[in-house]
C-alpha cells in the first residue's frame, strides 16, 4: 500500500454563503498536486469525522454544547461563519485531519494537510472564521497519546495565532512562535511563547530577516514534531493582509522551516490557515507550493 503523504477532505468544501474565506481552495490544492503528479490519489487521506472526545481534549464542554445545539451566544458568535450543522462538520473535520496528518508525520516524517491551521479557535469560544483549533488538537493528542514530548507550533500566517497562544499559556511542552503583521487582527493578542511583530507592508527580505531567529529560537527547544500554520495572507495581494510578500518570498519562507526540519529530523505537519487574495488561484498556488515541499519532503525520506 502506498503511504499517505496528503490529509484532505471532499467535505472541507462546505457551503459557508457569499464569504470572505474561500472554502473552494482545498479541492483547488488538491486538484494541483494530483495533476503536477506530486501524489496519486491512492496517497492522500480522507480523515474520519471528529468525534467529541478529540475535540473535548481542547474545547470546553460549554462551548461545544453551544455550537452542537447551534446556539448563538457570546461562545459561539465570533465564528463570523454559518452556524449549520454541514458547516461544523466541515470545521471539526479539520481537527481530525490536522491529527491524522501528524500521525502520518511522525511515521513518514512529513505530510501534507491541505485543511486546518484554523488558529483563532480558543478553548472556550469561536473567533475568526474557526470553531475548533486543530493544531492544538493535534499538539495535545501527539503529547497526550504519540509519546511526544515537545512540539512547536509554528503560525506564519499573517494574523497572530491568539487561540493557538491562550491554549498553550502556560503549558512548557508547547512552543508556539506567531510571526504576522503587528497592526491587524487580532485587537487582542495573547502572548505566544514568542511573539514577532511585523511592521507593515514587510516584503522578502525583511521577513526572511525577521523569520530566521524566531526559527533559531524554535530550533533550540527541540521539538519532537512541528506544526507549520503556513497561512497564505501574507501575499502582496491578500484582501486581508498588509504585508508585501511575493510568491518567491513565501516559498522561501516554507522552506526554511520544512527544510528546517528535514536537516533536524524533525517531524513536520504543514496546514492552510488564511488566504485571501483578490484571485483564488494565487491563494491555491501559494497553498500547493507549501503542500507540495511537504510531501516531497515525506518522499525523499522515504527514498533515503
Ligand atoms: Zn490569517
Amino acid at each position: 500500500m502506498d503511504p499517505a503523504r496528503v490529509v484532505h477532505s471532499p467535505q472541507y468544501r462546505c457551503d459557508i454563503g457569499l464569504h470572505v474565506f474561500p472554502t473552494p481552495k482545498y479541492d483547488g490544492v488538491l486538484g494541483q498536486l494530483l495533476e503536477g503528479g506530486d501524489v496519486t490519489a491512492a496517497e492522500v487521506l480522507e480523515p474520519p469525522a471528529a468525534t467529541r472526545a478529540l475535540l473535548e481534549c481542547v474545547h470546553t464542554r460549554e462551548y461545544l454544547d453551544d455550537l452542537d445545539a447551534l446556539r448563538l451566544t457570546e461562545r459561539t458568535a465570533y465564528s463570523e461563519m454559518r452556524l449549520a450543522p454541514d458547516v461544523l462538520a466541515a470545521f471539526a473535520r479539520h481537527a481530525s485531519g490536522t491529527w491524522q496528518a501528524t500521525q502520518v508525520a511522525l511515521a513518514e516524517g512529513a505530510c501534507a494537510h491541505v485543511g486546518g491551521g484554523l488558529h483563532h479557535a480558543h478553548a472556550g469560544h469561536a473567533e475568526g472564521f474557526c470553531f475548533y483549533n486543530d493544531l492544538a488538537v493535534a499538539a495535545r493528542m501527539a503529547l497526550d497519546t504519540a509519546g511526544v514530548s515537545r512540539v512547536a507550533i509554528v503560525d506564519l500566517d499573517v494574523h497572530q495565532g491568539n487561540g493557538t497562544a491562550a491554549i498553550f499559556a502556560g503549558e512548557p511542552r508547547v512552543f508556539t512562535l506567531s510571526l504576522h503583521q503587528e497592526r491587524n487582527y487580532p485587537a487582542i493578542k495573547p502572548p505566544s511563547t514568542l511573539d514577532v511583530g511585523l511592521e507593515d507592508g514587510v516584503d522578502d527580505a525583511a521577513y526572511a530577516a525577521a523569520l530566521a531567529p524566531a526559527l533559531e529560537a524554535v530550533w533550540a527547544f527541540a521539538p519532537e514534531l512541528l506544526l507549520y500554520q503556513a497561512g497564505a495572507d501574507p501575499f502582496h495581494d491578500d484582501q486581508l493582509g498588509g504585508l508585501r510578500l511575493s510568491f518567491e518570498g513565501l516559498e522561501a519562507r516554507d522552506r526554511a522551516v520544512i527544510d528546517g526540519c528535514v536537516r533536524r529530523g524533525i517531524p513536520v505537519v504543514t496546514t492552510l490557515g488564511g488566504g485571501y487574495a483578490r484571485r483564488l488561484e494565487d491563494t491555491v498556488r501559494i497553498h500547493a507550493t507549501t503542500s507540495r515541499l511537504a510531501v516531497r519532503a515525506a518522499a525523499a525520506r522515504a527514498a533515503s
